[in-house]
């Protein structure tokens, strides 16, 4: 019997691991991937999310290894550059770039040092349940053979399919639809002199890219097209991705000056939703709960924050300081507050509309003040708040642009 079971070993599920077992539970990672392999994910990692890792103890594990610290971004819109550095966030006044293959066995290397049971290769296949209350999961080792295990709660810590939510029946009260798809490859020798990230908003164009520097002085190239456009971009991505980057004069001088050195690769499927996180004997963190379009590279630190609150939570419940169910119930709500506002600027940036006229108008008058500019870039990287950046009106607009998403998943359905 363990106090908890976590299903999938990645951004959400490796650190919840780690939490639990500092508290002293007993905690079964498991996750059907070997440790250690990637994950189709780029992996922009905000300082919001990087200081959860610095108040775990593991930043300075990131920071042994040659993944660059980003201190500046260059915003592109349009013809408007926005260049500047974002505020500190609790202490930690730079962004991160490590690749999958690095950071993810960082968070399970903690997790073993604190003492959780890890079995990779080991593919759930469904939950054990007492009435409605999840009591434990079935599964399968590499080698074939069944398994049953039992645990006082199972966290599904598995991604967007996520197994756990579709095994509980978990909906999706959020559902903003599919808005981009985005593709990336990995090149070298088109370091920039700063040796900073670009983010390219063309409004009119309806594109979007990111481009940063990562290990092995690789530099990753992300372009983002509308879903509308999705069936064109995969017929042919070379094609598509030419296209795109003739649209942005300095990045494809960059990009030609180099070398591709993987192949291009992504995908069409970028929910945006909210589903239940909670039940009896059960939560969801990372993309399980949450999933929301990448163009704000805000993956990773939402399911940092996730492990983070589940961590404090289940924490308190499992010694028994609080009632579990409440304890998940509170959890879910809790994450939810703190991660929406950023879930309704994505989706409204993932439209990829016409510039809203307040930014029009706001942002050339700030171009030249680093503070304004570094509190907008701030409010992106999620060390500004995005009230303190954004009137309410325009709050509003990036929550009715939520509403009108979801009329629209619900007229496609
Ligand atoms: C194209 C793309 C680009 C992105 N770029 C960024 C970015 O720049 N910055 C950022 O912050 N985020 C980015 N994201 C989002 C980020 O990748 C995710 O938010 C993050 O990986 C979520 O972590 P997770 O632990 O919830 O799930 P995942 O990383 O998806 O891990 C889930 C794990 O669960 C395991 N699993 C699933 N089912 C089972 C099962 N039945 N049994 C056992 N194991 C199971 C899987 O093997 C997997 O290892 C991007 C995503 C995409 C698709």
């Amino acid at each position: 019997m363990y106090d908890a079971i976590i299903v999938g070993a990645r951004c959400g599920g490796a650190p919840l691991a780690m939490l639990l077992a500092r508290q002293g539970q007993k905690v079964l990672l498991l996750d059907r991937m070997p440790i250690g392999s990637d994950i189709m994910s780029t992996h922009f990692l905000k300082r919001s999310g990087a200081s959860l890792l610095r108040k775990w103890g593991l930043l300075e594990e990131l920071n042994k290894t040659d993944t660059p610290a980003i201190q500046a971004l260059n915003f592109h819109i349009d013809s408007l550059t926005l260049s500047g550095r974002a505020p500190a966030c609790d202490g930690v006044d730079t962004d991160f770039t490590p690749r999958r293959t690095i950071l993810d066995p960082i968070l399970v290397n903690a997790a073993d040092d604190a003492g959780v049971e890890i079995r990779d290769e080991f593919t759930v296949t469904s939950l054990v349940f007492d009435g409605d209350r999840v009591t434990g999961i079935r599964g399968k080792t590499s080698n074939g053979t069944d398994v049953t295990e039992h645990a006082k709660v199972v966290v599904g810590a598995d991604g967007p399919h996520s197994l756990v939510g579709k095994s509980v029946g978990a909906d999706l009260y959020v559902d903003a639809g599919t808005h981009t798809c985005g593709y990336y490859a990995y090149y070298s020798g088109i370091r920039d002199a700063d040796d900073t990230a670009h983010l390219h908003v063309l409004t009119d164009k309806r594109r979007f890219a990111i481009t940063f520097p990562t290990n092995d002085d690789l530099d990753m190239v992300f372009l983002f097209w509308p879903t509308a456009e999705a069936k064109d971009v995969r017929r042919d991505l070379n094609a598509a991705s030419d296209a795109s980057l003739r649209l942005i004069p300095d990045l494809e001088a960059r990009v030609r000056r180099g070398e591709r050195q993987t192949r291009i690769t992504g995908t069409h499927i970028l929910p945006n939703f909210f589903r239940r996180a909670h039940g009896p004997g059960w939560a969801l963190v990372g993309d399980a709960a949450l999933h929301r379009d990448p163009i704000t590279a805000q993956g990773i630190t939402n399911a940092f924050t996730h492990a983070d609150i589940l961590g404090e939570e289940l924490g308190l419940a499992l010694a028994g300081e609080k009632d579990l169910d409440t304890a998940l119930s509170d959890y879910d709500r809790r994450q939810f507050e703190k991660l929406k506002p950023m879930f309704d600027y994505t989706v409204h940036l993932a439209m990829l509309q016409p510039l809203p006229e307040d930014l029009q108008t706001m942002l050339p008058q700030i171009v030249n003040n680093p503070d304004a500019v570094g509190a907008f870039i701030g409010a992106f990287m999620g060390s500004v708040p995005l009230d303190a950046v954004f009137p309410p009106h325009l709050l509003q607009r990036f929550s009715d642009d939520v509403e009108r998403g979801q009329m629209e998943a619900r007229r496609a359905a």
